[in-house]
């Protein structure tokens, strides 16, 4: 009786675990994108003995985990042949290396001509190694700091670049702050300080696992169904010592380690997002702040819209009661401030609905200002649009009065949010 109840239970264990796993939803997949090679961390890791160490820890992991990776190499970073050595250990592995620039410039501080100059000294110097290693070739091309241009001109001197000379910007979707504790670690590393390396791995886990799971309902929640992931780590020591343990947790969350081509391929890789700005962000960031640009656009058009249509009709209380309470209105004639003001002037130059006429704005520019926020885990994001301004032109039309002229002019409007809707700040209508 014994044993066959035994075998009972046993029976059940294998069609319980047979059902849990048909059920199972197919694993994310995930690529991981190692920046900084050969080793990263600055100037702290100088001796050839330690660059080999941190390497081979990487590697280590990386294979423990069967991860095809991409490696993103500094070029200016590879000086010796042990440098070489170690490049050669990552493709030996199976890895693939791609160009980071030569000396890993901040674009917004450096122009367009000098940027593409550093980027292309970084391509030609790996694409002359790679040629050497059964004649790889240059695909991807990560940004430093992610940074893309902060102007539409150097987005698109940049583009224009790196699609003549067929490299391919490899997007970050998980952007973290892993670099931020290589220094500590390796501090307490060399004082032997064990304690203080457990406290600061747990961080470094912790850290890591709540940029994940945040960047996992943000590109979840824009695209509306489970997304691929990049993941952004660093060649380093702390890295060396961390990427078992974070990797055996990615494998518990669902993740499937995925090679760049499988994932690039997904649709949400398709057309890199046109976003302009000083400081570089992962995939989602940017198209949020991109959607929250056009949000605020569509909503404001919206209420410019209103705005005619109660012109049109006469309603002059309407027309006014989108300007905020203590706006300001500029014109050729003088300053008016505050909403009732600005009622009563409109009320007194346009006294019925005969001197109105025909009001007619059409949009020539929308700036938004939007700017940086900061998250707890002290990492940058696009702000909401805080305010827009728009510049525009305005007609008044009299078609049932032949004797009188069509007025017309330009006006700049700024808006700022109030809550859930939008408001003239300020009108210099001219
Ligand atoms: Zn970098």
């Amino acid at each position: 009786m014994r044993r066959t109840s035994i075998l009972t239970a046993l029976l059940l264990v294998i069609l319980v675990t047979g059902a849990a796993s048909a059920a199972e939803p197919a694993r994310r997949p995930l690529l991981i994108s190692v920046d900084d090679l050969p080793v990263a961390g600055g100037g702290l890791h100088t001796d050839p003995g330690e660059r080999e160490l941190i390497t081979r820890g990487l590697l280590a992991a990386l294979a423990k985990h069967h991860i095809p990776a991409v490696g993103l190499v500094i070029w200016g970073n590879v000086k010796t042949p042990d440098d070489r050595v170690l490049l050669r250990r990552w493709l030996a592995a199976g890895h693939e290396l791609g160009n980071h620039s030569a000396s890993h410039l901040d674009f917004t501080k450096t122009g367009a001509d000098a940027y593409i100059a550093d980027v292309e000294a970084g391509r030609t110097g790996l694409a002359g190694f790679l040629a050497g290693e059964d004649d790889r070739k240059v695909r991807f091309f990560r940004f430093p700091f992610l940074n893309e241009g902060d102007t539409e001109a150097k987005l698109d001197a940049v583009r224009a670049y790196l699609t003549h000379s067929a490299q391919r910007s490899l997007p970050v979707t998980i952007d973290d702050q892993d670099w931020d504790f290589e220094k500590p670690w390796v501090e307490a590393r060399r004082k032997n300080d064990s304690k203080e390396m457990e406290r600061i791995g747990d961080e470094y886990q912790e850290a890591l696992h709540v940029e994940i799971r945040d960047q996992e309902a943000r590109g979840d929640r824009l695209l509306g169904h489970p997304t691929p992931q990049i993941l952004l780590l660093h060649a380093n020591e702390v890295g060396a010592a961390q990427w078992d343990r974070l990797f055996t947790w990615l494998e518990g969350r669902g993740y499937r380690f995925a090679k760049a081509d499988e994932v690039l391929a997904d649709d949400a890789f398709k057309d890199p997002p046109r976003y302009v700005g000083e400081a570089g962000f992962g995939l989602w960031d940017r198209l949020i702040a991109l959607k929250r640009t056009q949000d605020a656009r569509t909503a404001v058009e919206a209420l410019l819209k209103t705005q005619s249509d109660a012109w049109n009709r006469g309603d002059l209380d309407t027309f006014t009661s989108v300007y905020a309470e203590d706006a300001s209105f500029l014109s050729p004639t003088g300053l008016t401030q505050g909403r009732q003001k600005v009622l009563e002037r409109y009320r007194r130059r346009y006294p019925d609905r005969k001197a109105m006429g025909t009001l007619s704005l059409e949009i020539i520019e929308v700036r938004p200002a939007q700017g940086i926020e900061v998250t707890a885990l002290n990492d940058a994001r696009p702000s909401r649009v805080q305010g827009l301004s728009i510049a525009a032109h305005w007609r008044l039309a009299y078609p049932d009065q032949p004797e009188k002229k069509t007025a017309e002019g330009l006006t700049l409007l700024v808006l700022r949010r109030h809550g859930d809707f939008w408001e003239i700040v300020e009108d210099a209508s001219m």
